[in-house]
């Protein structure tokens, strides 16, 4: 294998992959108003219809560890539990040689699999959940039953796999709901990572009007807990602190403090499109490279120069498709 690595030093280490892009929830952070970015018809108009196979997939992500070496690959979504042959690809992935398996999730359905996940091999999980208020998570994920969701974390607590959950804190929607998430976790003992509101899919031309900062956050916990930040490791897309009770509390805050310089992560849709950046909408076909060494690596030399050097600007793909 030979390091392909750009300016800074940066290389391909993780894959993230967005299994299907729909999904069960319409986050509004993720879903326009008139879920216009949510039908099947929109994602079949703009060409998001050739869902691949597990058999697409692993070809795929064979072709990609053989020059890069990625060592870890995200699944996630849309949300990665409809997909319906999760477990097989995860037996799939492993069988290429790579163990650390991880999944992003609404955990609607978690559970009902979360043993079963573990035992095919999912080492962490990442779980979604903008609220404790059931009124004020329904709103934003438009969903009568977000209580589900405790239930699916819980359960993957039970089987020791790791877990973390996300928030992603809007003004006047949920920035109420900061310490109350930050309770809830400690008391699990899982940590929890506040993400920033980002231009993302409909958001991308829209006034960014909830966005609520690092700082904001900061002074909120502030507020009940002392706080001591951690050293970031190298990659991390949070910030961590410890909190005078004990809990610990991340935050990416791709708007105040990017990470960009150290990001390592390459993506790719459920149509097999792999993406450099997200800041960068352009997607690139492996496929046709995947039995020829010199030209595949030219590819992912591209996509990895698409990478920006500093700064997120945010991408007229939503999330669902990018892979979050
Ligand atoms: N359905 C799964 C879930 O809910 O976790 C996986 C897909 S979801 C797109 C992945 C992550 O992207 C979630 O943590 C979600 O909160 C985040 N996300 C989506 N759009 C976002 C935005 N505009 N700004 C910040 N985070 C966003």
């Amino acid at each position: 294998m030979i390091a392909i690595e750009d300016k800074l030093g940066r290389r391909f280490e993780k894959l993230r992959i967005s299994l299907l892009n729909s999904c069960n929830f319409s986050c509004v952070y993720c879903v326009s108003e008139d879920f216009s970015d949510n039908s099947v018809k929109s994602q079949k108009k703009s060409g998001f219809n050739e869902q691949l196979r597990v058999d697409e997939f692993t070809s795929l992500i064979a072709a990609v560890h053989r020059l890069t070496g990625i060592k870890s690959i995200r699944l996630t979504g849309g949300e990665p539990l409809l997909y319906p042959n999760l477990i097989p690809l995860i037996n799939q992935i492993r069988d290429i040689g790579i163990s650390d398996i991880r999944l992003t999730t609404n955990a609607y359905y978690l559970k009902e699999m979360a043993t079963r996940l573990f035992n095919a091999g999912l080492k962490a999980v990442n779980i979604s959940v903008d609220a404790v208020d059931l009124d004020v998570f329904n709103k934003i994920s438009r969903h009568s039953n977000t209580s589900r969701v405790f239930q699916g974390i819980e359960a993957a607590v039970k089987t020791g796999m790791k877990v973390k959950l996300n928030a992603v804190i809007m003004r006047g929607k949920n920035d109420s709901q900061i310490i109350p998430l930050l309770d809830y976790a400690t008391n699990l003992g899982v940590k929890i990572r506040y993400l920033e509101l980002m231009k993302m899919g409909h958001l991308y031309h829209a006034e960014n009007g909830s966005f609520f900062s690092e700082k904001e956050i900061l002074e909120k916990i502030q507020t009940k807990y002392d706080i001591e930040k951690i050293q970031r490791e190298y990659a991390e897309t949070a910030n961590y602190w410890r909190t005078s009770n004990g809990g610990v509390f991340g935050i990416i805050a791709n708007e105040s403090t990017p990470f960009c310089h150290d990001c390592n992560r390459l993506r790719m849709d459920s149509n097999g499109y792999f993406y450099g950046c997200l800041s960068n909408a352009h997607g690139e076909k492996l496929s046709p490279y995947i039995h020829n060494d010199f030209l595949l690596t030219e590819k992912i030399k591209e996509l990895l120069h698409l990478k920006q050097p500093v700064k997120f600007h945010g991408s007229e793909l939503s999330m669902r498709n990018i892979g979050g």
